[in-house]
């Protein structure tokens, strides 16, 4: 994404986006531009849907109750989803939003609520996690929206985990050590980190992973992390050593 619109509103939306064509807007985005933001006929947003890139739109009409744009030139070609897997315990409240959040902006292409033995939560309100992922789409300028899986028991994510993927075990119990040689030895494959809840995994879960032929245990160093430092500091060596970042 060029910076030099790094300064405009970016807005997810579900439409077709081609040039020379116009959009409406619905009514909470178009509360937000024209009321929040007060942009007015003439001001400039990037829109992008996940499929056609990212377009510079002109505001053409400014109700608060439907913004009318112009579509007027892409300034982003669009890239394919990340392949980046992202399964973690999920935690109560604000600071699962805060997951899905970091989630999305260290680049996680799917991110998925696992129910461990010691998970706090049972239930989740996934249209909630789907919004937290795209507004933290639309403010890290990615551009395709992460998908946000309902949650699975972790029984049910090994019964259906893919042959062709690696699976990252941030695994407190394992001693310290840099992961680097582990995931370096990962370059080129499909991966997926799996973080446990507060309470850790179970014995009998981390010894039913630690014997699975596709699971690759990591430690995250000598202290034991909370699960939410877990989740940023898996995501960050990873993408370092074997993801995006390079
Ligand atoms: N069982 C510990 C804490 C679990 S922390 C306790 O109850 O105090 C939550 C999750 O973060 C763990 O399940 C693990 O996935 C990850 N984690 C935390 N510290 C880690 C470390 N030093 N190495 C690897 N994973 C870690």
């Amino acid at each position: 994404m060029p910076r030099t619109h790094a300064a405009l509103p970016r807005l997810y939306v579900d439409h077709d986006l081609a040039g020379g064509t116009q959009l409406t807007l619905g009514k909470d985005q178009s509360l937000y531009l024209a009321a929040v933001l007060r942009k007015q006929v003439g001001d400039e947003v990037v829109l992008f849907n996940g499929r056609d890139g990212a377009w510079l739109c002109r505001l053409v009409s400014d109700s608060k109750k439907s913004v009318g744009l112009d579509i007027v030139e892409r300034i982003a070609a669009q890239t394919p989803r990340s392949e980046l897997w992202y399964g973690f315990a999920p935690l109560k409240t604000e600071r699962l939003d805060y997951v899905i959040q970091k989630a999305v902006e260290m680049g996680a292409g799917t991110i998925q609520p696992v129910l461990t033995k010691f998970t706090q939560v049972s239930r989740l309100k996934h249209e909630k996690l789907v919004a937290n992922a795209t507004e933290a789409a639309e403010q890290c300028e990615v551009l395709t929206v992460p998908v946000v899986e309902q949650e699975m028991t972790l029984e049910r994510l090994i019964d259906s985990w893919p042959a062709d993927r690696k699976l990252v075990l941030a695994d407190e119990g394992e001693a310290a050590s840099s992961p680097i040689e582990a995931l370096t030895a990962l370059r080129g494959q499909k991966v997926g980190i799996l973080i446990g809840p507060e309470g850790g995994f179970s014995d009998e879960e981390r010894a039913k992973l630690r014997a699975l032929p596709y699971v690759v245990p990591i430690s995250l160093g000598p202290r034991i992390l909370r699960a939410d430092t877990a989740a940023v500091a898996a995501l960050a060596v990873i993408q370092a050593t074997i993801g995006d970042w390079r």
